[in-house]
């Protein structure tokens, strides 16, 4: 995403809007961006060499859940800030005095953002270890047998102790 400066005077606070397409390999996790990113954002012409960015950014991510494997679909907001300089200072982006390309911007700033986990639900049960049952749709018995072999008062559970009361 290119911003044209060069009819922008130093001090102009610039209002740009725009999209930028995404490639899905920056999701570190299987899944793909639903829609381009949306960018919304305030550029300033600090020097003739200088240029700040701030504003937000909207993307949306279709992806699985980490405990149950279910597809999930979210839409993150996140803070985009960055500087631009001709002089190649650290932590800025090059500017060559006409024009600035946000699109570096935008990607560090999804890749800084994304989730580093992401449930279907909040609240998500997820799979049974012992035989995969998803357990927000139904309920297994695994738990159970597994909590009755390590006890070891669970024979007693098979006596009868309501007999003898004569
Ligand atoms: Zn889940
Ligand atoms: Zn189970």
């Amino acid at each position: 995403m290119i911003i044209d400066l060069s009819n922008a005077k130093i001090g102009d606070l610039i209002p740009v809007s725009g999209e930028e397409i995404l490639s899905d390999e920056l999701l570190d996790r299987e899944g793909r961006f639903t829609a381009p990113v949306k960018v919304s954002v305030d550029v300033v012409l600090i020097s003739e060499s200088e240029a700040a960015v701030t504003g937000e950014i909207e993307y949306g991510i279709h992806t699985y859940c980490d405990k149950c494997g279910e597809e999930c679909e979210y839409v993150y907001k996140a803070k985009l800030g960055a500087s631009f300089s001709g002089s190649g200072e650290e932590d800025t982006y090059p500017f060559g005095g006409m024009e600035i390309d946000l699109s570096k911007a935008i990607q560090d700033c999804v890749i800084l953002d994304l989730p580093t986990k992401v449930l279907c639900k909040e609240d998500c049960a997820g799979l049974c270890p012992i035989c995969g049952t998803n357990l927000n749709v139904k309920q297994c018995k695994c738990k159970e047998s597994a909590e009755d072999e390590s006890n070891p008062f669970a024979a007693l559970r098979q006596l009868d102790f309501s007999g003898g009361a004569e």
